[in-house]
């Protein structure tokens, strides 16, 4: 049996943005049901009606400040999650899900240097301290633990656990995994915050990190990189991270790929992920959450010798629902995911004109960027065979998974992407830009693929008009592609081969758990 420690700044449903928050609820709940001790350490957002006060302080550093961390303590599902309490975190999110990581989209708070150390520093200590089980009846989980670290803001967990635990005795047999979610968010900060960071200077070329572009200013003066003319030295964390972990891990084996094959690929980093031999485990599902044959967001509960029924009915619920004609004939692709580029949702709303000369409907939802919110909440008025939803909503995620015909995903890039996973347990096709994840999970049998949507090279820099137009056509041929096989013995037959297709973390968790034993040395 393993003790596995997963830290993040997400764990769904609890704290969730993207599929981070889904993987570190799902992953964890399929070690822990195969015998493993599981937990997670993640920020106490906001008070879960399930955590109780443990009234275990500990002191950490708040960049130079001293002061305290309090452990709340929930066990659900056989995982222990232990959330760190704190003003830094608690003051800042009166709602779940919403101002996690700064006051509005792609703004940060100017603290989270300081914020997200100190998780790490409070994580590392949770197997020492905090007692587990149902109502914590059972020990700590002790010193001869895995910590998995979840993107960047945990990246320092590495560096800690070395200076300050095992080079004095503590922790000797401890592992620590770096798991990446996502290669664009790397932890770049001022070389001036390393004295917040409380770690020797010894780490700092470890921490260090070359580049010429920053990315455009929040105030969108203008959305043009800063281009130094001279390299700058920032802190990267990620990097540090990648360095100072025991093995370096990524949501899908294409895009561990991608990430070491050029600097486009990796956003910079992809020297040191060569160097650290990243190396991916495909995302599974919570088949629990995401079933048709159970699932109480839907109108209409199928399976698979009902689905052609069921998907009809959702259909024309999801049509009536979100004010379009009601036409079971009429094919609808659903998106749902961040209204950032990285998605391609600029690409699906400036796709709009072109989409209205093909017979079908689009349902969008998402949030993100404020000028995409603002054009999707628009289009409905313009184009009737399209609605846009700017909600944070996972009732109506549920809903259009269900509803739709096809997943559409033009994704710049995709790490491994989740929603296409969930469509196909939905019998709902997957149209993919085969970039990440997207390819390893969609073969042909599940779904279709569009030509890539181009992506400036240098990361932060904006899509330009013609680079967009290109993408748009590039949409749309795939989504003719799918198109032409609406209603055929083949299309039924690929919603059926979705739908049997074994998407659970049953598969992913037995690749981790190969990889844990091996670091472990108990193969
Ligand atoms: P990423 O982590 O890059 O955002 P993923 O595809 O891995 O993308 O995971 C996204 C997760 O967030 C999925 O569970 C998806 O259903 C959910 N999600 C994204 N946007 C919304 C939204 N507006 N409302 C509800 N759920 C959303």
């Amino acid at each position: 049996m393993l003790n596995i420690c997963f830290v993040s700044t997400e764990v769904a449903p609890y704290s969730k943005t993207g599929g981070l928050g889904d993987v570190t609820e799902g992953l964890p709940e399929e070690l822990a049901k195969m015998g493993h001790a599981v937990c997670t350490v993640a920020p106490r957002f906001d008070q879960y009606k399930d955590a109780w006060d443990t009234e275990i302080l500990h002191p950490v550093k708040y960049g130079k400040e001293t002061t305290k961390v309090r452990y709340f303590h929930s066990y659900k599902k056989g995982v222990d999650h232990i959330w760190v309490d704190h003003h830094v975190y608690l003051s800042k999110t009166p709602l779940v899900n919403k101002k996690l990581y700064g006051p509005r989209d792609a703004v940060d708070y100017t603290d989270n240097a300081e914020r997200f150390a100190m998780l790490s520093q409070a994580a590392i200590e949770v197997p020492l301290l905090v007692p587990l089980g149902p109502y914590g009846r059972k020990g700590p989980m002790g010193e001869n633990t895995i910590f998995v670290c979840n993107d960047w803001h945990t990246a320092l967990l590495p560096l800690y656990l070395k200076e300050y635990y095992k080079s004095y005795g503590t922790f000797l047999n401890a592992k620590t995994v770096m798991l990446l979610h996502n290669i664009a968010f790397q932890g770049r900060f001022p070389l001036l915050k390393f004295e917040a960071l409380n770690l020797p200077d010894k780490y700092l070329q470890d921490l260090s990190f070359t580049t010429q572009f920053a990315p455009p200013p929040l105030d969108e003066t203008t959305t043009k990189p800063i281009v130094a003319s001279e390299p700058m030295v920032m802190l990267n964390w990620l990097k540090a991270g990648f360095l100072h972990c025991d093995k370096a891990l990524t949501v899908s084996p294409n895009f561990a790929r991608e990430v070491t094959a050029d600097a486009a690929g990796g956003v910079e980093l992809d020297e040191v992920a060569r160097a650290v031999k990243l190396t991916g485990i495909t995302n599974g599902t919570k088949v629990e959450t995401w079933n048709p044959q159970k699932d109480k967001y839907i109108p209409v509960n199928y399976d698979a010798e009902t689905m052609a029924s069921g998907k009809q009915s959702c259909k024309m619920a999801l049509q009536i629902e979100c004010g379009l004609k009601t036409d079971p004939d009429i094919p609808i692709f659903g998106f749902i995911g961040r209204l950032e580029n990285q998605k391609g949702a600029d690409v699906i709303i400036a796709a709009m004109p072109k989409l209205a000369q093909l017979n079908c409907q689009v349902v969008i939802l998402g949030i993100g960027s404020p000028k995409l919110e603002e054009q999707l909440e628009a289009i409905a008025d313009q184009y009737p065979f399209a609605k846009g939803v700017a909600r944070f909503d996972p009732e109506l995620a549920h809903f259009i998974t269900a509803g739709a015909d096809y997943c559409l995903m033009p994704s710049r890039f995709e790490p491994c992407g989740l929603n296409q996973l969930y469509a196909m347990m939905y019998g709902t096709i997957p149209v993919v830009a085969p970039v990440g994840g997207l390819v390893d999970t969609v073969p042909p049998q599940f779904g279709f693929w569009m030509e890539k949507i181009p992506m400036p090279k240098i990361p932060g820099v904006a899509v330009s008009e013609e680079m967009l137009a290109r993408g748009v056509d590039a949409m749309i041929v795939g989504m003719k592609k799918a198109l032409a096989e609406y209603g055929t013995p083949k299309f039924e037959q690929m919603r059926l081969a979705c739908m049997g297709n074994d998407v659970s973390w049953k598969g992913p968790a037995a690749k981790y758990v190969e990889v844990f034993q091996g670091l472990m040395g108990c193969q």
